[in-house]
């Protein structure tokens, strides 16, 4: 019934990062050969130039409302991840690019335009930014689908939600308050809080929410009143540069907005380190996490970071299994499984273990794969030829120690790189399928006998990440019972992968510092001022 088709041995680490450490500046990704290729019917016949026109402005990073070469000249190639081929080429930013952008932020920020804006400007800026996304939705999600290889829906989705968080971050900007608060000390004094703007802040994001990632990192900092420099992916650029072309139609002040493409061992290291950056705000990988940290205790710039999981989906067997067995494989495939929250480890009661495994087989069976502007297209491409090296490595580790493969396991075509959704099981929990965040279309199924709830908890909590879970089941008191012991910053009850502008999001353990959206990213991004009155 289901593919099992045994994978070369590699090591799951082999190739990460490596390629990009060993290129010089010019052209830093290995140059391939273009290829012109058919696609569907009138969609595209694409090649380099149709991209590279999809920006106005060429690729060129955006620093004091100006459009610039990297200071090196150096640019970087972005792929098509569902053919390899390049289809853009962009500025590779540098640690001389940052240092121009913090300095167009820091004038906005201490004497520029940005600082002399009301609240409510600043709210109406980011509304209007809203309004010129939506506007230009349908172009953004194409750019989005092409760039990150995703499907054309999930991308509109994308789309939508990073409107939203735009807008609903537009009504924080005038709501950022403090108290008054009364002191012991007697009635000789009076008290206060401000909640003032933590200054010019760096933000380096990654490559699986290209768009939405810039929207979370840049609407709530703007809201509190920061100026800001954003470091897009190296993998996917496009729709965040295009994104500065509307914050200078909207009219944003000079130096309030800075976007660098560039490579994170260059642009984001230097944005890390940098002592004119008062905050810096990371999204990715737990190792480059630590890496932040490190370098941001030069000036002890205030971190805040969403890193890895390795999320546990529990099913309970008095859950509604066909639900729980849908909620299972979306939340694992959706997004090719590149996602933080990827619900990555699924374990299930025993007595309906067998059932909800083979349902999420099956339709890891149906999937339809393809080059994400496809309509039909269900699961697009990974995002890199790096990341089809390490999730392959990963279900080969997982094989060589013994796990089972019920569904997927390979490579999807020999064009572009994509992964069949995988399901593995016998897995054990010492194995690296079960402990590493392997953010690809791949989860490990194992049973549970027990009904104690702290030994559930407990299987479920042990990882060095806390993110988010979900539990399925229809008992309520069970499901509360559960939500209390799971520690991660998210816990979804006959759900997953439920976002909203409005709710904390972020992790407990070594998944993050901090909390983004609703009121809580706006206090990321303030410091607390104590004024006192001797009356
Ligand atoms: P990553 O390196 O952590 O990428 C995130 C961002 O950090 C990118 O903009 C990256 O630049 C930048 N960066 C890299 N090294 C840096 C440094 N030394 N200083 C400052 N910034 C730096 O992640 P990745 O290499 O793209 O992916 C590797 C693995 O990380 C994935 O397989 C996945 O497991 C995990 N990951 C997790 C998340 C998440 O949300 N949990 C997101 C992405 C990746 P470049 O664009 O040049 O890399
Ligand atoms: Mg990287």
């Amino acid at each position: 019934m289901f593919a099992y088709t045994r994978l070369p041995e590699k090591d799951c680490r082999s190739r990460t990062r490596g390629r990009v450490r060993n290129l010089q500046q010019h052209s830093l990704r290995r140059p391939r050969p273009l290829k012109r290729r058919k696609t569907m019917a009138g969609l595209l016949e694409r090649d380099f130039c149709s991209e590279q026109a999809l920006l106005q402005h060429g690729g060129k990073l955006f620093i004091d409302d100006k459009w610039l070469d990297a200071t090196s000249g150096a640019t970087l190639d972005v792929y098509d991840p569902a053919t390899g081929s390049v289809i853009a080429k962009v500025a590779a930013g540098d640690t001389e690019d940052v240092d121009l952008a913090v300095r167009a932020a820091r004038r906005a920020f201490e004497n520029g335009a940005w600082s002399k804006l009301t609240p409510s400007e600043r709210g109406r800026l980011l509304w209007k930014i809203a309004d010129l996304l939506e506007r230009d939705a349908a172009e953004f999600a194409r750019i989005e689908s092409i760039d990150n290889g995703k499907p054309i829906t999930m991308a509109q989705g994308d789309v939508t939600l990073a409107i939203d968080m735009f807008r609903y971050m537009a009504g924080w900007a005038t709501k950022i308050t403090g108290t008054t608060t009364p002191l012991s000390l007697g009635f000789e004094h009076h008290s206060f809080t401000i909640r003032e703007p933590v200054g010019v802040v760096g933000q380096i994001i990654p490559w699986n929410f290209p768009l939405l990632m810039a929207a979370w990192k840049l609407a709530p900092a703007l809201a509190a009143g920061c100026t800001v420099v954003l470091k897009l992916a190296e993998q996917t650029p496009l729709t965040g540069l295009k994104l500065g072309e509307l914050f200078q139609e909207a009219g944003c002040p000079a130096g309030a907005v800075n976007i660098i493409s560039g490579f994170g061992e260059t642009a984001g290291a230097a944005i890390a380190a940098h002592p004119g950056i008062d905050k810096v705000a990371f999204t990715g990988s737990t190792e480059v996490g630590k890496m932040i940290v490190r370098a941001a205790m030069g000036n002890l710039k205030k971190v805040t970071l969403e890193l890895g999981g390795k999320s546990p989906v529990i099913v309970f067997n008095d859950a509604d299994l066909e639900a729980a067995s849908a909620g299972a494989a979306a939340g694992i495939f959706y997004n090719q499984g590149q996602v933080c929250t990827a619900g990555s480890r699924l374990y299930v009661h025993k007595s309906a273990f067998d059932r909800v495994v083979a349902d999420v087989a099956d339709t890891a069976g149906k999937i339809r794969l393809g080059q994400g502007l496809n309509p039909d297209t269900q699961m697009g491409p990974l995002v890199s030829d790096e990341q089809l090296g390490r999730v392959l490595g990963f279900i080969g580790a997982g094989q060589d120690q013994g796990a089972t493969i019920v569904a997927g396991g390979e490579r999807h075509g020999d064009a572009g790189y994509f992964v069949k959704p995988t399901v593995l099981t016998n897995t054990s929990r010492d194995m690296t399928v079960v402990r590493e965040e392997i953010f690809g279309p791949v989860i490990v199924a194992e049973p549970f006998g027990d009904d104690d709830l702290d030994k559930i908890a407990a299987i479920a909590n042990d990882t060095e990440y806390g993110l988010a879970a979900s539990v399925w089941t229809k008992d309520i008191s069970k499901a509360h019972k559960m939500a209390r012991k799971i520690k991660s910053g998210t816990v979804w009850v006959n759900c997953h992968n439920v976002y909203d502008a409005a709710l904390a999001f972020g992790g407990y353990k070594q998944s993050g510092w901090g909390r983004e959206m609703g009121e809580y990213a706006t206090q990321n991004y303030t410091e607390v001022k104590a004024v006192t009155f001797k009356l």
